[in-house]
């Protein structure tokens, strides 16, 4: 190839490689008075504004921390008083650090463990529940037990109806790959505890918003999965015939099921089998 066309190319490239880099999908979701649902790309985060003080959920990461202050700037002036982290992955916390010196950062304590990067490090942590006041406004945070990690919570807005959790619910979408290395039994008493708090609108860390009928449909999955992996167990089967014979049918048009079914059914075997 003439050396003069290789170099357009190439500019080409990169300049596409930019392009799909500088335009990020960005929106920002009311989900009731005072509480909105921040998104870039694939991930979201919760926040809560009232006249003197906001808080935020997760800051995601380090490119996203900044359109997020600024679609937060776009709704209110007032100071950003929390930032909490719904779990110890870095791709939900990493970035804190523009939301700036004044901000508290709250978090589980099983969090502590998972300090790396660009996480900032919580100033409070806490073990079972806590509850932090915008004005009047209540915002529980609440830790149901370990479920996709051990540092999983639920953020409750009681008075708004809405729960927000990342990664260990979601609206008709299976489990991500192998499960995270969770025990599904734990992970399945959490859903059970988010089932019995009272609120209408659940919001994920990806995907659809959704309502509290989707955290039963989800534990009926877990429930299907985990019955029909100790029902293969049970039989004698291997982890490889499993993957073959093993159909949920109910939930195949659930998002993923194609990609990462044989994976939970892995994931559910390996702990049963520990
Ligand atoms: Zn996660």
């Amino acid at each position: 190839m003439p050396r003069t066309i290789m170099l357009v190319l190439l500019t080409m490239l990169a300049g596409a490689a930019l392009a799909v880099q500088d335009t990020p999908k960005i929106e920002v979701e009311k989900l009731a008075e005072n509480v909105y649902l921040f998104t870039h790309n694939a991930h979201r985060s919760l926040f809560v504004v009232t006249d003197s003080a906001i808080l935020a959920t997760d800051p995601q990461s380090v490119e996203a921390a900044p359109h997020y202050v600024e679609e937060i700037r776009k709704i209110s002036q007032a100071p950003i008083k929390y930032l909490v982290y719904s779990h110890h992955h870095a791709d939900h916390v990493s970035g804190g650090a523009a939301f700036g010196d004044d901000v508290t950062i709250i978090a589980h304590q099983g969090v502590l463990d998972h300090i790396q990067g660009d996480i900032l490090p919580p100033h409070i942590t806490f073990a079972e529940e806590t509850s932090l006041y915008l004005d009047d406004l209540e915002v529980r945070l609440i830790f149901p037990g370990p479920s996709e990690t051990e540092s999983n919570i639920i953020v409750h807005v009681p008075e708004r109806g809405v729960a927000f959790m990342v990664d260990a619910v979601g609206v008709r979408v299976v489990p991500w790959r192998n499960m995270s290395g969770s025990d599904p039994h734990e992970w399945l008493a959490a859903l059970e505890k988010m089932d019995a708090i009272d609120f209408e609108i659940l919001a994920p860390g990806h995907g659809p918003t959704g309502k509290k009928e989707n955290v039963g449909e989800y534990i009926g999955y877990m429930k299907a999965l985990i019955a029909a992996v100790q029902d293969g167990i049970d039989k004698g089967q291997t982890l490889a015939q499993m993957q073959e014979s093993v159909e949920l049918s109910e939930y195949t048009d659930w998002t993923r099921y194609d990609e990462h079914f044989d994976m939970n059914i892995e994931g559910v075997h390996r702990e049963l089998t520990k």
